[in-house]
């Protein structure tokens, strides 16, 4: 196969057919793709469109976004989910150098920032920068095992350094952005996990996969049977008259740096309740949510106190309502739930 004819021909296809009015697309940037593929990990674009415009209206410049707290942005963030991506754009963006410097980076500068892995140190370079640096998200990674029938699993560390490379002999010199644009854009428009449209496809003729007919085949994934544990945990909303404390999560934890009731394993909330001086417990509500690792199961508690003065607490707010307040979307949803319904 040729690798300049094919990446010729994605080049062509992405100019008629790809993605090109995407808001980040316009005046492009090292700061608007740097927002832009952190929100896309891991997220699609649909989801992450409208947070992408909120954030840019707030902070349009990387020198604005510096001057931001770091509370500002995870609570423009809240409700997108995989939260770190905020905390590492606030610190990628507070140590970035000025343009010139960044031109002189290379794609192993770019992934000393918390957060940038090559691929994403790949989109930065590329797609603002254009450098002809590879790029290989979920959607690349199932066209390139597809195009050249790559027959180690794409989950595995073999097969990964095979995709990369590929991505790298593959990669033009000329109009980089372009074409990973281009192979972005086939993966999500065209070559998609089920039904792909290879008709319609601009690899078809070079496509190892279609030309043997074996397109469901691939790609090859190594299945994780292991079961997701689950954690059971009650979250605990102390209650004085009107006002209610919100727990600033510890930058480790789960949900770190964002506001959530207090968070106990539900075997220690017997024992956290009776050292405190309290009215009256009661179960307000019960939810459950699937993370990565592990699906949580939580219940939620509502504890009227007598007196808040006496109360050891982590840091966190005493408030009315959480409005302003960076939260996770679960929780979001539970205050909701508990206040509004
Ligand atoms: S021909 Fe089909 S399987 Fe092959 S790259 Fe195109 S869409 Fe994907």
């Amino acid at each position: 196969m040729s690798n300049h004819y094919l990446s010729q021909k994605i080049i062509n296809w992405q100019e008629e057919f790809g993605r090109n009015h995407l808001p980040w697309q316009k005046n492009r940037s090292v700061y608007t793709t740097l927002v832009s593929e952190l929100m896309l990990q891991q997220t699609q674009v649909t989801t992450m469109r409208p947070y992408y415009q909120n954030f840019i209206d707030h902070w349009p410049t990387i020198d604005s976004l510096k001057k931001a707290s770091l509370d500002q942005v995870m609570q423009a963030w809240s409700g997108l989910g995989y939260y770190r991506r905020a905390q590492y754009l606030k610190k990628t963006v507070d140590y970035l150098p000025d343009d010139q410097s960044q031109q002189q980076f290379n794609i192993q500068d770019w992934m000393k920032f918390p957060g940038i892995g090559r691929s994403t140190a790949g989109a930065i370079g590329s797609l603002a920068l254009k450098k002809p640096w590879p790029i290989l998200d979920g959607n690349v990674k199932r066209v390139f095992s597809r195009l050249f029938k790559l027959q180690h699993p794409i989950n595995s560390t073999l097969g990964l350094k095979l995709l990369w490379n590929i991505a790298a002999d593959c990669m033009p010199t000329l109009q980089p952005d372009r074409y990973n644009q281009g192979l972005m854009d086939l993966g999500s428009m065209i070559c998609t996990p089920i039904n792909p449209k290879c008709k319609q496809c601009p690899c078809n003729d070079l496509c190892l996969a279609f030309r043997d007919d074996t397109v469901q085949s691939y790609p090859i994934t190594v299945k994780k049977n292991k079961p997701i544990p689950i954690k059971k945990w009650d979250l605990v909303l102390l209650i004085e008259e009107k006002s209610f404390f919100l727990e600033k999560r510890a930058k480790k934890n789960l949900w770190g740096n964002l506001y959530c009731p207090l968070i106990l394993q539900e075997s220690q909330t017997n024992d956290y309740l009776s050292t405190i001086n309290l009215n009256s417990t009661s179960k307000l509500h019960q939810f459950k949510h699937l993370f990565t690792h592990f699906k949580l199961e939580a219940n939620v508690y509502s504890v009227a106190i007598k007196n808040k003065q006496y109360l050891k607490l982590p840091t966190g707010k005493w408030v009315t309502n959480w409005h302003g307040l960076a939260l996770a979307k679960p929780i979001k949803d539970c205050l909701e739930n508990i206040f509004l319904s």
